[in-house]
């Protein structure tokens, strides 16, 4: 518990902590937001999160609790703008923060930005006044961009802010020692980095029975269901999970299901990867063992995870992947790619299984030996569980947050 509420502003430019999850490409980094947001005021802290407001019928203020509130500012439309397209409102949001901060009457002494863009704004900030910097990746630019054909026009100004970030932040927070590895190793030797993990909710993911959860959801309960939830973005390596459920040698023998779930309908900001990879199912043959439920609403999101007999993750890059662990907690064995954060929170063979990414024959392979063999799938989610209790809760993460910024602040009073 900290002794006295101490102010702490998170950033959050594009990654709105008070949204929905699962569309316009809400996913992992509005969950550890806002999960680490609600963590750190329950052990004390006042909380306030600044995201860009992105819909001018949401309201500017959401209060999560006493202690714990979105600030939405305005720089820029108040519209969907992709993220990529954000960087010329920075300046703005700066200046918003400041007003926010000027007649609210407080002085944030740490600032502990997300994703490159709100490392821009904790870096301007600093120049404002003196302030301690934490900051979260989320995802790394030199990283990305090894894994994309084409590199947008903002890459460059990308790559120098994640490396001048590092360079110059009090501290940035790697979530596995992959991030490290690519942070030392791809962008620069200099600055401090610590590592402290994602977490999950503990209580709600893993507070439902599979055939409960099959029952509520309406599923066939002897069906062998394979699950994927997430942003429709093709680094999530959807397209790889649909061609090995295809050449699975399962499906053809069982009542074999397909859940998809996430993204928006045709047509919205994500709609282009959701409409390629239905397509790839029609052409597969595989439009009658497949359901898109779309955005998958919250409380129903448990459900989910324990109704299926396998989650995949199946990404070709994944800094961390909260949905792992979301599984895991849920007891649901994982088949994830062997890249970034996952190698760490999947142990493969104890947990679930680690595959190269974009290898369908052998997603094909791993999936069917977890769905082939019960008693084998039943350990492996329950060691998935415990190891999920033991390391991953929102409690731990921000409690290990919680200890650096006291020490970051004691130092600074020092100086
Ligand atoms: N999510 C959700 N509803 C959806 C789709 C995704 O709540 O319809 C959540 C999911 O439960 C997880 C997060 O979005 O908490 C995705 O995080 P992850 O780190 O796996 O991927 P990212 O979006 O950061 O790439």
């Amino acid at each position: 518990m900290a002794s006295v509420k101490q102010h702490v502003a998170l950033v959050s430019v594009h990654g709105d902590p008070a949204v929905e999850i699962g569309k316009e490409e809400a996913g992992g980094q509005n969950v550890y937001v806002r999960q680490v947001g609600e963590a750190l005021a329950r052990q004390g802290w006042q909380v306030e999160m600044f995201t860009r407001q992105s819909h001018s019928d949401r309201p500017s203020i959401v209060e999560h609790s006493s202690n714990c509130r979105t600030i939405r500012l305005t720089a820029g439309p108040e519209d969907f703008v992709p993220r990529d397209e954000l960087f010329d409102y920075l300046p703005t949001f700066v200046d918003r923060l400041l007003e926010f901060q000027e007649h609210a009457g407080v002085r944030y002494q740490l600032v502990h930005t997300n994703y490159w863009l709100s490392a821009w704004v904790g870096m301007a900030l600093k120049k404002h006044q003196k302030i301690a910097q934490v900051h979260t990746h989320h995802s790394l630019g030199a990283v990305k961009y090894r894994t994309v054909a084409s590199k947008p026009p903002i890459a460059s100004v990308r790559l120098e802010t994640e490396q001048a970030c590092i360079e110059t932040a009090e501290r940035a927070i790697a979530t596995s020692s992959q991030e490290v590895e690519d942070m030392r190793s791809l962008v620069t030797p200099k600055g401090n980095i610590d590592v402290i993990p994602c977490g999950t909710d503990i209580e709600r993911f893993g507070s439902i029975s599979k055939l409960d959860a099959r029952q509520k959801l309406g599923l066939d309960p002897n069906a062998k269901i394979a699950f994927y939830i997430g942003r429709f973005d093709p680094r999530k390596g959807i397209e790889t999970l649909v061609r090995a459920i295809h050449l699975s040698e399962l499906r053809n023998k069982t009542n074999f299901q397909l859940i998809i779930g996430g993204g928006s309908r045709p047509g919205q900001a994500d709609g282009r990867e959701r409409e390629r990879i239905e397509q790839i199912v029609d052409e597969l043959g595989l439009r009658s063992l497949t359901h898109f439920p779309g955005r998958i609403p919250d409380e129903l999101m448990p459900a989910y995870y324990a109704a299926a007999d396998v989650c995949a993750v199946p990404s070709h890059y994944e800094p961390f992947g909260l949905v792992a662990l979301e599984a895991m907690a849920s007891r649901t064995p994982v088949v994830a790619s062997q890249v970034g954060g996952l190698q760490y929170s999947v142990v493969s063979e104890e947990t679930g299984l680690l595959v190269p990414p974009q290898e369908d024959a052998a997603w094909a392979a791993s999936i069917d030996r977890i769905l082939s063999d019960e008693t084998w799938q039943k350990q492996l989610g329950q060691a998935a569980r415990a190891r999920v209790v033991r390391h991953f809760s929102w409690e731990s993460v921000a409690s290990n947050l919680a200890r650096l910024y006291t020490q970051l602040l004691e130092s600074s009073l020092e100086k």
